[in-house]
């Protein structure tokens, strides 16, 4: 069982530009940024409840959902704490509620701040997640979570993001509107995954013509973005090991998707 710890928040290193794609996420997020950022532009009595107090990044593992927390936190200038949901609820009876009451005086004290529930499910989850106390035990640590997010005061900046790969199983009494926003972020379209080598190309200095990158777009078919920066990572790997002092070039990116692919097949028929 996990003891209680210290949180502690810290200045994220990520900014939208460091995200590949998801032009709608972007724009729903940048319209809450606009209120967030700006809190007089709402009158005062609609203030409470117009500013956005939390967001469910919902879908498949791999394709940005801490990146965009982390780059909407460097946009609200707020510092930031990534929680494990599973951390939260694997502890003694009580001490869960505990801890989120600790998180939350912290993140109250760090403001602007926010709070990433990675994996929310498990705290939050319909059927919900402690194994030992089963359901009444989980609906505590919701109920905590609920307490300390309709008591927010809308001049301490503070914002939860949950991420889960199953928003099926989310109690619902998280997704009221008043209280987290559920935002989709799938898997990378064609577009997407452009952009997203394009990124990561930036990132690790390789040097890519247009026609390569509509290539890469092509051939990461059903790739996430976790997957797409791994294969600039490996390239610039075998580069350094093999050539030192030539450059990563198509040929290389090919070989390593191949790689990529075949590694994921025999996972495949492993399972
Ligand atoms: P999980 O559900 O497994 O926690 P996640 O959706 O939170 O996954 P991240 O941790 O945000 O995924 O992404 C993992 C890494 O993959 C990032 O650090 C980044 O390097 C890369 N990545 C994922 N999506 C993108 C994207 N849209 N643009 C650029 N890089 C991306």
């Amino acid at each position: 069982k996990a003891r209680t710890t210290a949180s502690s928040f810290e200045v994220p290193n990520v900014t939208l530009d460091d995200i590949g794609g998801y032009g709608d996420v972007r724009k729903e997020l940048l319209r809450a940024l606009a209120l967030l950022n700006e809190p007089e532009r709402i009158p005062k009595k609609f203030r409470s409840e117009l500013l956005p107090k939390g967001f469910i990044f919902y879908g498949p593992p791999g394709t940005g959902k801490t990146l965009f927390a982390k780059a909407v936190a460097t946009a609200m200038n707020a510092t930031i704490l990534v929680v494990s949901g599973p951390e939260v609820t694997d502890m003694y009876v009580g001490e869960s509620e505990r801890k989120v009451r600790e998180i939350f005086a912290e993140a109250r004290r760090n403001a602007p701040s926010i709070i990433v529930f990675d994996e929310i499910d498990s705290i939050a989850s319909r059927r919900s997640g402690r194994e030992d106390g089963g359901s009444r035990a989980g609906n505590a640590i919701v109920a905590q979570l609920l307490t300390e997010m309709d008591g927010f005061r809308p001049e301490v900046q503070v914002l939860i993001i949950g991420t889960t790969n199953r928003l099926d199983i989310i109690d619902e009494a998280l997704l009221r509107p008043s209280r987290f926003r559920a935002v989709a972020i799938g898997l990378p379209d064609r577009d997407a995954r452009r952009e997203i080598a394009a990124v990561h190309a930036r990132h690790f200095q390789v040097t890519v013509r247009d026609a390569v990158l509509d290539r890469m777009a092509l051939v990461t078919r059903d790739m996430n973005g976790d997957e797409i920066r791994s294969i600039f990572r490996d390239a610039r790997v075998d580069q350094l090991l093999t050539s030192p002092d030539g450059d990563v070039g198509p040929d290389r990116l090919g070989t390593v998707v191949g790689r990529l692919r075949q590694g994921r097949h025999q996972r495949d028929l492993n399972r």
